[in-house]
């Protein structure tokens, strides 16, 4: 798994309560499990691959480390869109990728898209991670299947003239910079500010309450704001692979969303499935399709431009 959250380790032992079959993982960075999975080939001891990023999972899918999962429930389960056209993953949690404000100072004007974001009176206002970051890119990649490769270039060139400092840490770190005045916009996953609405901290929860949310695009006929998901599939080599169809099938249930998506602040890829009441008061929103995530190669030309539009 490249999910680095820990609550998903409640999940493995709530699969194992229920089934007996106990759960090994090895976590690491989704390209070197990728790598290892392929140059063990048959000997890998890998069964399920988990990682975040609809364009990750894409490219697991086409360096042929996956079989189908052929599990019907799943697929009545999850929503065609959140799943591989032709069967190899599935979603199992989605997540936003939204525009951050300080509330005391009120929804900047004008910023109702992404493209927004590269408008020259928000000069010197954003936060935002490095380019090269998957987060950015997959945005990005969106963008590129949306606007254009040119219009996505003076996008990103845009943004990187608004920074208002040096692209420095995660999610977490641009909207905590809000508050303290270094950065008036941020862009982050809801799921970073959520955790930080529900922690312990009374200093936590104080950055919280002072930041909005702005779910980008959502005007009638505009894409919608942009979601990526994590995701599993069924290794190719996996030597347990009745055992792993049961735990794929397990992360499609009631208890197993409610486990990953309550336990990361995430939204569930089951319709229905229950969300925190943290990121349901954030909004609810009009999400955009993962369609243009599934191309590799477009993805890789989103990085291209990000890297030479001076985004760091
Ligand atoms: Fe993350």
């Amino acid at each position: 798994s490249a999910r680095h959250y820990d609550t998903d380790a409640q999940l493995y032992e709530a699969f194992t309560r229920e089934t007996g079959i106990r759960v090994r993982t090895i976590q690491g960075d989704a390209d070197q499990l990728m790598a290892r999975i392929q140059s063990e080939g048959a000997n890998s001891p890998a069964d399920v691959f988990i990682t975040v990023d609809a364009t990750r999972l894409a490219r697991a899918a086409q360096a042929g480390i996956l079989q189908p999962y052929a599990i019907p429930h799943v697929d009545e389960r999850v929503p065609a869109g959140l799943r591989d056209p032709n069967g190899l993953w599935f979603a199992i949690t989605k997540r936003g990728r939204v525009i951050m404000y300080d509330r005391q100072a009120g929804p900047p004007p004008g910023l109702t898209r992404y493209e927004d974001l590269a408008d020259p009176r928000f000069r010197g206002q954003i936060c935002v991670r490095a380019s090269n970051h998957p987060y950015n890119i997959a945005l990005a990649t969106d963008m590129l299947a949306a606007d254009g490769a040119e219009a996505t270039e003076a996008w990103a060139r845009g943004v990187a003239a608004n920074l208002a400092r040096p692209p420095q840490g995660g999610d977490r770190d641009q909207f905590r910079a809000i508050p303290s005045g270094q950065c008036q916009i941020a862009i982050a996953n809801t799921y970073y500010l959520g955790h930080v609405g529900k922690s312990s901290n009374p200093a936590d929860r104080a950055v919280f309450e002072r930041i909005g949310v702005i779910f980008p695009n959502q005007a009638p006929g505009d894409r919608g704001t942009h979601i990526n998901v994590s995701g599993a599939g069924l290794v190719k080599t996996a030597p347990h692979a009745e055992a792993a169809r049961r735990f794929l099938d397990y992360l499609v249930s009631d208890e197993a969303q409610r486990i990953v998506a309550l336990g990361n602040m995430e939204y569930p890829a089951v319709p229905g499935a229950p969300t925190d009441p943290i990121l349901t008061a954030m909004g609810s929103f009009r999400a955009d399709s993962i369609a243009a995530l599934l191309d590799p190669a477009r993805a890789a030309e989103a990085l291209q431009i990000m890297q030479r539009s001076g985004w760091r």
